[in-house]
């Protein structure tokens, strides 16, 4: 399942609304400077102004308190040009990231990460919903791979990949596990996935002896090695899986694909316009 080509075509769609509506604006905090979150950065504004968005990028010092972090958010909620808000993560340990995301004003959550949006996802109402869960439907949809009846297995429960995706899965009538940690007999319960999605950042775990035949594959996980990115599926598992989707050029740029959509979404829903939701 080709990410990039997806993702290019979601782009071209994000592209066209954002003439529609004008200006758009999508900021960013990054606390700190932790080389990996500021490629993402990085690659999150390119996409950004490519698409017409225009990109806000707020640094803060890697010692900075949550006060100064939550007093940095309150003026991005304040200011109108802005429609999107994403708070880079990891934040340094002396932050609290929990009080950090209930600060976002909920409409311009594009990272779906408040209280009242992971609420609304949990209702099935209209919400703003994490970009890569909805990049995985997305690239599911696209390949034709049947979500109804359908078991699926999601390995990984953080919320902002694990969590949201059980719940848009479980929303198109997927009848869905959610495996951690402390699974015990992991092949137990994947070995009877159609749908089998790793997100768990450990290089190369979904082995084939883990995969139905026939099943589709998804690997959220991306893992930096000497020999480049690196998912969290084996190679050996594309014998088995009847789809599967490669590291790099998946779910990654399906990810930030939608983190555009997202912000082209909140900025409808701002204005007043009905829009469509993720979920
Ligand atoms: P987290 O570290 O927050 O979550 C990892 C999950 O994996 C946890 O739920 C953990 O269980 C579970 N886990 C750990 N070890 C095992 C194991 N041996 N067997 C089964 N489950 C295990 O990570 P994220 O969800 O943020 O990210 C997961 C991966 O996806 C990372 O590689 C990350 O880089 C990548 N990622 C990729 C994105 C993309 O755009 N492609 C976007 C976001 C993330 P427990 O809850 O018990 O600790």
């Amino acid at each position: 399942m080709d990410g990039k080509a997806l993702a290019a075509k979601v782009r071209e769609r994000v592209a066209q609304e954002a003439r529609a509506l004008g200006r758009l604006g999508l900021a960013t905090i990054l606390v700190g400077d932790d080389p990996a979150s500021e490629v993402y950065i990085r690659h999150k504004h390119a996409a950004a102004e490519e698409v017409g968005i225009e990109a806000v990028d707020i640094r803060l010092p890697a010692d900075s308190t949550t006060v100064d972090v939550l007093e940095r958010v309150r003026r991005l909620n304040e200011d109108d040009a802005v429609d999107g808000i994403l708070v880079q993560t990891p934040l340094p340990d002396q932050l609290d990231e929990a009080l950090v995301q209930a600060a976002v004003e909920p409409a311009k959550d594009v990272d779906g990460l408040h209280p009242l949006n992971v609420g609304l996802l949990h209702l099935g109402r209209p919400a703003l919903v994490p970009a890569t869960p909805l990049g995985v439907m997305a690239l599911l949809a696209e390949y034709g791979v049947g979500i109804e009846g359908a078991r699926a297995v999601v390995i990984g429960r953080s919320q902002i990949v694990g969590r949201p995706l059980a719940q848009l899965l479980t929303h198109a009538n997927a009848t869905v596990t959610v495996c951690h940690s402390r699974t015990v007999e992991l092949a137990r319960n994947t070995l009877d996935a159609d749908v089998l999605v790793a997100a768990v950042g450990l290089p190369g775990m979904v082995t084939a002896d883990l995969v139905k035949q026939g099943a589709a594959v998804v690997d959220v996980g991306i893992t930096r090695t000497d020999a480049g990115l690196v998912g969290d599926v084996d190679p050996t598992a594309a014998e088995v899986a009847a789809f599967l989707t490669p590291v790099p050029g998946g779910v990654g740029p399906m990810t930030i694909a939608c983190l555009l959509e997202n912000t082209v979404l909140a900025a409808r829903n701002r204005r007043g316009e009905l829009a469509v939701s993720g979920n």
